[in-house]
């Protein structure tokens, strides 16, 4: 399987700046067969990228979308509305869910919208502090995957890509708040088994890390067994520790 370093930009840089940006990235990056680059710019930046950018280097995706596929729904712009933008479209991120109130309900829906529209869904699926505290991870990841995907044939399964990522770790400044390569490897292999358990399969299905990812913690974390690539935020927004992001994914592709 390939490694997959997934850029979210979040609501960072202007159009022209997400455009320069971009280009920066694409005049660096090489072509490498087995470590699949995406980058997820803001909504109002997807149309022009998507003439820009060099599909042989890096692929683009939403940072969201709405589950309907046209209709009075003003402000959302739905997946329908993104074919040929985009390839895949992060679903239920921290921010989404945390900040935005998306409950696992409207995810599912975006989960199939995406899908419907031959957008890969990147579910992101993760626990709080809070409940990490209380010993409620297994239960509230199984809950997050199996409703996420609750819409989900067997059929589609290897069609979806999975990021763990763990509220507390997101955007951590503090070394004590990143996840622990034990605690990812838990993870991973319990969401991996969930798959296994709903779907029969799942091997195949790209389980990511996201957290504070960044080059000094990178080569740990994509080396965790089951973990196939990272998702990616302040990191991101940082043209050298991008490219050094997918230098070591490149090494320690497998
Ligand atoms: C994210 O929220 O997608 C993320 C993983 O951000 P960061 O790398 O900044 O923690």
């Amino acid at each position: 399987m390939k490694t997959y370093v997934v850029g979210n930009w979040k609501m960072n840089f202007t159009v022209g700046e997400a455009s320069i940006y971009l280009h920066k990235i694409q005049r660096k990056l090489p072509n490498y067969r087995d470590v699949a680059v995406i980058v997820a710019p803001p909504m109002i930046a997807l149309q022009s990228l998507s003439l820009q950018v060099d599909v042989h280097k890096l692929k683009l995706a939403a940072q969201n979308g709405f589950y309907r596929d046209y209709g009075a729904y003003a402000g959302e712009t739905s997946f329908s509305q993104m074919v040929g933008l985009v390839d895949y479209a992060i679903i239920g991120s921290g921010e989404r869910r945390y900040v935005f109130g998306e409950d696992d309900k409207v995810i599912a829906r975006k989960v199939s919208a995406a899908l419907r529209n031959k957008i890969t869904p990147i579910l992101c699926v993760g626990e709080t502090e809070s409940e990490r505290a209380y010993g409620e991870t297994a239960d509230v990841l199984r809950d997050q995957v199996l409703s996420g995907l609750r819409d989900v044939s067997k059929e589609d399964i290897n069609k979806v890509m999975i990021v763990y990522e763990p509220i507390w770790a997101i955007s951590s400044e503090e070394s004590s708040k990143l996840a622990s390569i034990d605690e990812v490897t838990d993870a991973v292999k319990f969401i991996r088994n969930v798959l296994k358990e709903s779907f029969d399969e799942g091997d195949d299905v790209p389980v990511l890390y996201g957290g504070s990812v960044n080059p000094s913690n990178a080569g740990a974390y994509l080396t965790i067994p089951g973990v196939n690539g990272v998702l990616v935020g302040g990191s991101s927004l940082i043209l050298s520790e991008f490219l050094d992001i997918i230098e070591i994914a490149k090494r320690v592709q497998r």
